[in-house]
């Protein structure tokens, strides 16, 4: 074969495979490029991820732990104190740690702030496997105290107990370790009496109290068979 206008013979086999070369690099031109920035935002995604959405989804479950260890004291009250008392000293002292406690940035700022708020935590739960009493709550006011950057103000105003003695009930606070006649699930069309052991088992994050049964009923829900409300 005679190569036209005197190029070489294999002058067109080069030329095809350049071409080639370029089409194939362009068809792939843009897959890579999005892989490269899929890539690059999981990577950003994931860094956000660890340094903003992770501390707060820690210090949150432990805002729960002690949720739920201030709720677990509702059945708890010592011989020597009447019920209302206590129940409306918890009621504050769980209002203390939404309004103290529930965000990082509520906490006084150390560098170790996080370890200190989880130990309080770690420190209450061992303190729930004694006797509870009045001092039990009161050392949980002198933690909100210690850990809040509002610990302070809040306390001096709404600290339920002075002197080893809880304040006088004002009746109006309302918390989810206040036992009412009636309970059901926000799971379930069924309500219990209280004192049913269906309704001890319902988490209280997904309890509903009602102060009547026809206050249930009107809601939708339909009375235990077991405990007939
Ligand atoms: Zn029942």
């Amino acid at each position: 074969m005679t190569a036209r206008r005197g190029l070489p013979d294999d002058f067109h086999d080069m030329n095809a495979e350049t071409h080639r070369n370029h089409r194939l690099a362009r068809s792939l031109a843009w897959p890579v490029a999005c892989a490269i920035a899929i890539v690059i935002a999981l990577s950003a995604g994931a860094a956000f991820w660890w340094r903003e959405i992770r501390p707060i989804q820690r210090h949150l479950a432990t805002y729960h732990r002690l949720e739920d260890a201030v709720v677990a004291l509702a059945d708890r009250c010592p011989k020597d104190v009447p019920l209302e008392k206590w129940d409306c000293a918890l009621g504050w002292t769980w209002n203390g740690l939404g309004n103290c406690l529930t965000m990082p940035c509520f906490l006084l700022d150390a560098h170790d702030k996080e370890e200190r708020f989880q130990h309080f935590a770690d420190e209450l739960e061992v303190r729930l496997r004694s006797p509870v009493d009045v001092e039990t709550i009161d050392w949980i006011w002198d933690e909100i105290e210690r850990l809040s950057n509002n610990g302070k103000r809040y306390s001096d105003d709404f600290r339920p107990v002075r002197n080893g003695q809880l304040k006088e009930p004002d009746g109006t606070l309302g918390w989810p370790g206040r036992k009412s006649a009636f309970v059901s699930s926000a799971h379930s069309t069924v309500f219990h009496k209280a004192g049913c052991a269906s309704a001890a088992k319902i988490p209280w994050r997904d309890r509903i109290d009602y102060g009547t049964r026809e206050m249930a009923i009107e809601s939708g829900k339909r009375p235990c068979a077991e405990c007939r409300p």
